[in-house]
């Protein structure tokens, strides 16, 4: 018979807990067939991004090869409904980008500017028409599609100063002008471009085939520190001649519609920026957990665990805010200063988060082999695209005292 000594000397320790960033089980709030859908980005994510993706970081490259299982999870379009697009409550949406982010950002950069923006655009200012001819190749992911607001000379200001004109000539636009930063454009098939029509100096949308419009040329953005899988472009336009047909006619009137596409893309941010500081802190909790020091791991340290809650309630505060900015959108009741305070805010809190988990990391937080580098780069490019922080702020300011302080 075993004495107890014995006994004691063969049990084994218990297992780690793993690392759970839905920490107030926020998935669970979906419906079985949108959880469904959640869980196959997830898999998507861990089975085919996860294993490759610093590789491309390191390289500036976007991984084509990973589109055509991206395809087939059929989340072109989310959250709009109709003309062949995935559909889903605003809820979905969201957790989709979180998830994505969760792993990698640039990802779900891709996959925001080509379904939120660009095909967000459409949906929110195009014709009957134009939603019936565009959206579904683009929701079937057959056409990509990118959205070209920002010019070299004119970020923040785009409300009030854009440079690129559109000028009609019968049945044609003509446009000239150049667009900076614009995720996808160095390889995508059509582009949003909003410009300034000089008869009545409003803005307007266009939507622009890249490959057959002559006139029409990118240049890729080099030499990035942040978002490196993003391809951004620098877009010339040379008297490029667009039909009115392609003019989004329904509703891009005035840069108030512009805006509009961006309330939703702006909170989708949000839940982007949310998804990082998942991704960054269960990198760090599964390092503190197998990363000896002084013969212990250094997650037993108070020091860590304190790093480790901070990071966890960063994430649930933001989780909390995104997931109510949801049901307004879902209700059609978000305004641009609730989008607004929750992409300022939770991208303040994603930085602090990420260089929390950098820290955690020591030396081996600035290699991108161990992920939390990347997460802590991709950060910076999160909290300055579709509005800086300032601007957020401004927007929020403006609604809560009735001064505007934009000049
Ligand atoms: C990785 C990445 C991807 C992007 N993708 C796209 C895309 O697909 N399509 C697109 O159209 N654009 C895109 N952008 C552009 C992005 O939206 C702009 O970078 C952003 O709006 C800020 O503009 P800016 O960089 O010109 O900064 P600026 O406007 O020059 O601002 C510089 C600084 O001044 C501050 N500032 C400016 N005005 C004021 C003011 N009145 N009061 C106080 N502070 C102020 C800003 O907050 C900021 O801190 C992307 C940018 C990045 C980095």
């Amino acid at each position: 018979m075993a004495t107890a000594a014995a006994v004691k000397e063969v049990r084994q320790p218990k297992p780690l807990p793993a690392p759970n960033s839905d920490f107030y089980h926020f998935a669970e709030t979906l419906s079985a067939d949108e959880l469904a859908i959640l869980k196959k980005v997830r898999a998507f994510m861990e089975s085919k991004v996860a294993p490759i993706i610093n590789k491309y970081w390191v390289e500036d490259a976007f991984p084509f090869e990973v589109l055509p299982a991206f395809k087939e999870l059929n989340l072109g379009g989310l959250g709009i409904q109709g003309y062949g697009c995935a559909g889903g409550s605003q809820l979905l949406v969201g957790l989709v980008a979180m998830e994505m982010c969760r792993f990698d950002a640039s990802i779900a950069t891709f996959f925001g500017v080509h379904s939120g923006l660009a095909m967000g655009s459409i949906a929110v200012a195009g014709s009957e028409e134009q939603k019936q001819k565009w959206l579904p190749p683009m929701a079937r992911m057959e056409k990509i599609g990118c959205f070209g607001l920002t010019e070299p000379l004119v970020g923040s200001g785009t409300g009030g100063g854009l440079t690129t004109t559109a000028k009609r000539e019968g049945d044609t636009w003509v446009l000239n002008g150049q667009k900076r930063w614009i995720g996808n454009a160095p390889w995508c098939d059509m582009s949003i471009i909003w410009a300034r029509d000089l008869a009545d100096n409003q803005v307007k949308g266009f939507i622009v085939e890249n490959k057959t419009t002559p006139g029409f040329s990118v240049e890729k953005m080099l030499n990035k520190i942040a978002l490196k899988v993003v391809q951004n472009g620098q877009i010339t336009m040379k008297d490029c001649r667009v039909p009115e047909a392609n003019r989004l006619a329904a509703g891009a009137q005035s840069f108030r519609d512009t805006a509009r596409v961006l309330r939703g893309t702006r909170y989708l941010v949000a839940w982007e920026s949310t998804g990082v500081q998942m991704g960054a802190y269960e990198h760090a909790l599964k390092y503190a957990q197998e990363r000896l020091q002084f013969g212990k791991p250094i997650g037993s340290f108070q020091l860590i665990q304190d790093l480790l809650t901070k990071m966890l309630s960063n994430t649930v505060a933001c989780q909390c805010m995104v997931a109510r900015t949801a049901q307004l959108a879902d209700q059609g009741k978000l305004t641009d200063q609730q989008a607004a305070i929750s992409k300022a805010f939770t991208t303040a809190k994603m930085r602090e988060t990420v260089s929390w988990a950098r820290e955690l990391l020591g030396g081996n937080g600035i290699l991108v082999d161990y992920n939390v580098a990347r997460f802590f780069a991709d950060a910076e490019a999160l909290y300055s695209y579709e509005g800086t922080y300032q601007m957020q702020h401004l927007i929020v300011g403006k609604a809560v005292t009735g001064f505007s302080a934009f000049i």
